[in-house]
């Protein structure tokens, strides 16, 4: 059958391949830690091939844009987040500007994000402590970053990871999904599910892991209807038939770049457009 997927990159795996590597895994019983970690490492190369372009789906310039481009992302998309920092970081280029700014200015820049009184209100708290505290640089470690008002772990991993080279799993609610679903933790805690999946795996790839795992979970592996039946890890996941698995069924499911009728825009990402370049050509990249 040719790949329901119209992208020659992207692993094919039929009903049938998928249906037969359930069975053996039912008949071999249960998984040893060896064979688990295995597996994992080759789920993450199959990944890697299949989102070569994935990258922390916030913009950011430096450390400090990115630290409060992801205390803005709570409870909102990336996609709208995206939409509202070049204008804050153009009325306030640093932490120094952000802290001295006027209250109400900064709410009505975040305001397309909800909950805009307490955003602009954290992100001034973190401008003024970073101001304060650290003479305006953003430190490079978990144990500092994890004390700045509104940083919680997963925040600080995500900056430490992409804006300091410093190798950390972002546990965010696809992240833990998908660690689940593969059979790599049964753990619900994400500091828990940090531990498992890190032994998994080498420090050198736990930040790509991140990208990579998100990226299947927004568009592919979705929290209701995964779509299974054109997914390139189906023959290695225990939790294969959570979704669709009929290829045509499957496929109606993709979302963002893998979704049918935006072929165009997969081969920009496949050779090299970021995403800034595709909005400004006026794609909007929302699903
Ligand atoms: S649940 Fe389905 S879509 Fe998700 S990883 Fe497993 S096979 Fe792929």
């Amino acid at each position: 059958m040719d790949n329901p997927v119209a992208a020659e990159h992207i692993r094919h795996v039929t009903p049938d391949e998928a249906a037969k590597a359930a069975a053996r895994r039912r008949r071999a019983g249960e998984e040893s830690s060896l064979s688990v970690t295995r597996r994992a490492r080759k789920i993450q190369r199959i990944l890697a091939e299949t989102y070569p372009y994935a990258v922390a789906e916030l913009d950011f310039d430096d450390a400090w844009q990115l630290l409060v481009a992801t205390v803005l992302s709570a409870q909102t998309t990336d996609v709208r987040v995206n939409s509202v920092t070049p204008i804050l970081f153009a009325t306030y280029p640093g932490p120094q500007e952000l802290a001295e700014a006027e209250p109400e200015s900064v709410q009505e820049i975040v305001r397309p994000l909800g909950f805009y009184r307490s955003k602009a209100r954290s992100i001034q708290a973190l401008a003024n402590r970073v101001v304060d505290e650290y003479n305006g640089e953003v430190p490079g470690k978990l144990k500092d970053l994890i004390t700045l008002p509104g940083v919680g772990r997963k925040t600080a991993n995500v900056v430490l990871g992409n804006a300091f080279g410093v190798p950390g799993v972002t546990v965010d609610t696809h992240f833990g999904r998908l660690a689940r679903r593969l059979g790599w933790t049964t753990q619900e805690d994400p500091v828990k599910v940090e531990k498992d999946v890190t032994a998994l795996f080498p420090p050198k790839v736990w930040t790509e892991l991140s990208h990579e795992l998100i990226y299947h979970g927004r568009r592919i592996c979705h929290s209701r209807k995964p779509a299974c039946g054109v997914c390139p890890i189906a023959d290695l996941c225990p939790s294969y038939g959570e979704g669709p698995t009929d290829p045509q069924v499957a496929r109606k499911l993709l979302a963002y770049e893998l979704k049918p009728g935006r072929e165009e825009l997969l081969d920009r990402y496949m050779n090299g457009a970021t995403r800034r370049e595709l909005r400004a050509e006026g794609h909007t990249l929302s699903a």
